[in-house]
């Protein structure tokens, strides 16, 4: 055991962890923080950096093909651009090291201990690391989650986001299940790297939860680019296909059909990892799925145990982990007593074309306020009158017609992730359609839309 308690030991050193140990360390606090995978957690090394990296990857094909209406040649049916998975592979990596890398100097900067290793918590404030214990005044979960694929006949053939990122060999087809951003992102990144792609929905349209009409725009736009989207679909077994060379699966779809396919993404969402963790033990709170139960103040059940970020099973979004932490942190070593407003968080799905969101859907906004104004405007961005692509853009704005506040802007297009972000701000600052109207737009860009809707279309 350790002989003086740390002042805060957090367990996983990713989005949140990583943010709270480095903040409190750089408040003088005396921090440790563990992990037995490479620093960053899901977010640097299984999610959004090494996805955003493939999606870069995956946009370029298209570039290539729209690039000829701009009087470029280089490319022919005859020699196409041809993608080297391996090198993309290669050089992917070794960004993702270089940030491992950065993670570890920025906490060992700050003055906080990085232990390797599997943590559990071993008994009230103390923390368990490979045989050695060590005591804290507090301790935080930051363990984020794990994929999940539901059991059925040849769910062992399956792979996750985990495993796609590496894949030895490219998948010449691709199937991918499920609705979520995971599988929109995927299905998406896979088929403009050059896969076929056939992604299966078991619901009526994917996205649920987003606007309706975002939703349908986004797979309309997914359909036409070539991604075979099934909705009302499912698997029903995977079998290894003998009769197939390259030891290729056969899936059999709930329709009774069968597809051969390279690999079979499951995208079915993320479970908390806290299986282990000692703290049922503990006697720490949790919910049916394993998450951990915390109040306003991320603070468990248990005094000197806290959570934050995918293990709490709000909102799994890194930017929320970092807020998260910020807001404990100020309350373990600052003055602060604020609670984190889950209000107006925007959010992008990294889909060709992207979705990018804040505020509420229509429907959602006719239950909340009652009487909206729904403004819309749909439209070829201009870089496609000459690149040949038939891609679409869909801006939406809704409004609540009793204060004339803007609740809701949301976008199918390209860079919407990009765009939004600073009319969140805007959202978030509570500005009316009035302020909209009396912004000058800029020229010519999509944005400018959002400031030119000038009649409600419901
Ligand atoms: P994590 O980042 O998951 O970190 C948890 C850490 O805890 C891990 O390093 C793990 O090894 C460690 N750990 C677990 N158990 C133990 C233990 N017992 N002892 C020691 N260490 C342990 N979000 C976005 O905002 N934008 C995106 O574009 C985006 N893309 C994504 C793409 C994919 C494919 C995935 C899977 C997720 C994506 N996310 C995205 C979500 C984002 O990655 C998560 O919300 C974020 O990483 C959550 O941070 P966290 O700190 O809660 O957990
Ligand atoms: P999601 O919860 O977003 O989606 C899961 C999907 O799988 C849904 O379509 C769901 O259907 C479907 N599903 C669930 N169970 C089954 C089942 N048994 N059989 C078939 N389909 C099933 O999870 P993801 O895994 O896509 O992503 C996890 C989280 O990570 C996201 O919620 C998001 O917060 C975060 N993330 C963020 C990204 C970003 O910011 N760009 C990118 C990637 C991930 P149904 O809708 O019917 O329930």
């Amino acid at each position: 055991m350790s002989e003086t308690p740390f002042d805060l030991f957090v367990i996983g050193a990713g989005s949140g962890g990583v943010r709270a140990a480095r903040m409190s360390a750089q408040r003088g606090a005396r921090v440790a923080v563990a992990d037995d995978a490479p620093l960053g957690g899901t977010c640097v090394n299984l999610g959004c950096i090494p996805k955003k990296l493939y999606s870069f990857a995956a946009h370029y094909a298209e570039a290539f093909e729209e690039s000829k209406g701009y009087g470029w040649s280089g490319s022919s049916s005859s020699s196409p651009p041809v993608l080297d998975w391996q090198l993309l592979k290669a050089n992917r990596a070794a960004e993702v090291t270089r940030l491992n890398g950065l993670y570890e100097k920025l906490l060992i900067g700050a003055g906080a201990q990085v232990v390797r290793g599997r943590a559990h918590v071993a008994g009230p404030g103390v923390v368990e690391v490979g045989g050695v214990r060590h005591a804290a005044r507090h301790i935080l979960v930051a363990t984020g989650g794990w994929p999940v694929v539901p059991p059925f006949p040849g769910a062992e053939f399956a792979i996750t986001s985990n495993e796609i990122f590496d894949l030895p060999v490219f998948p010449q087809h691709l199937l991918v299940v499920g609705g979520g951003y995971i599988a929109c992102e995927f299905a998406s990144i896979f088929h403009g790297l050059g896969a076929q792609v056939t992604q299966l929905y078991r619901g009526e349209q994917i996205l649920r939860g987003f606007d309706h009409e975002i939703a349908n725009f986004v797979a309309d736009e997914m359909r036409k680019k070539g991604v075979n989207l099934r909705t009302r679909s499912g698997v029903e077994r995977i079998e290894r296909d003998p009769s197939a060379q390259g030891g290729r699966l056969r899936v059999t779809l709930r329709d009774g059909s069968t597809q051969l396919a390279d690999q079979v993404l499951y995208a079915t969402g993320r479970q908390p990892n806290t299986a282990g963790l000692g703290l049922v033990e503990a006697g720490v709170q949790l919910a049916a799925n394993g998450a951990v139960l915390v109040d306003a103040h991320h603070a468990t059940n248990v005094p000197g145990i806290h959570a934050v970020g995918d293990v709490i099973d709000r909102v799994h979004l890194t930017p929320v982990a970092l807020a998260e932490a910020m807001v404990l942190v100020d309350r373990l070593f600052g003055t602060g007593q604020r609670t984190l407003d889950y209000e107006l968080i925007p959010t992008a799905v990294f889909t060709h074309p992207n979705v990018g969101t804040v505020g509420l859907s229509e429907v959602d906004a006719r239950t909340r306020y009652g009487a909206v104004q729904v403004f819309r405007s749909e439209f070829k961005a201009l870089r496609h009158t000459l690149s040949g692509s038939t891609e679409r853009t869909l801006m939406k704005l809704v409004v609540d017609a009793a204060s004339d506040r803007v609740v809701g802007l949301h976008m199918v297009g390209a860079d919407a992730g990009e765009l939004i972000q600073g009319f969140a701000v805007a959202l978030k600052a509570g500005a009316t359609k009035a302020v909209f109207d009396a912004t000058i737009g800029i020229h010519p860009t999509a944005a400018e839309e959002f400031v030119t809707m000038r009649e409600p279309v419901a």
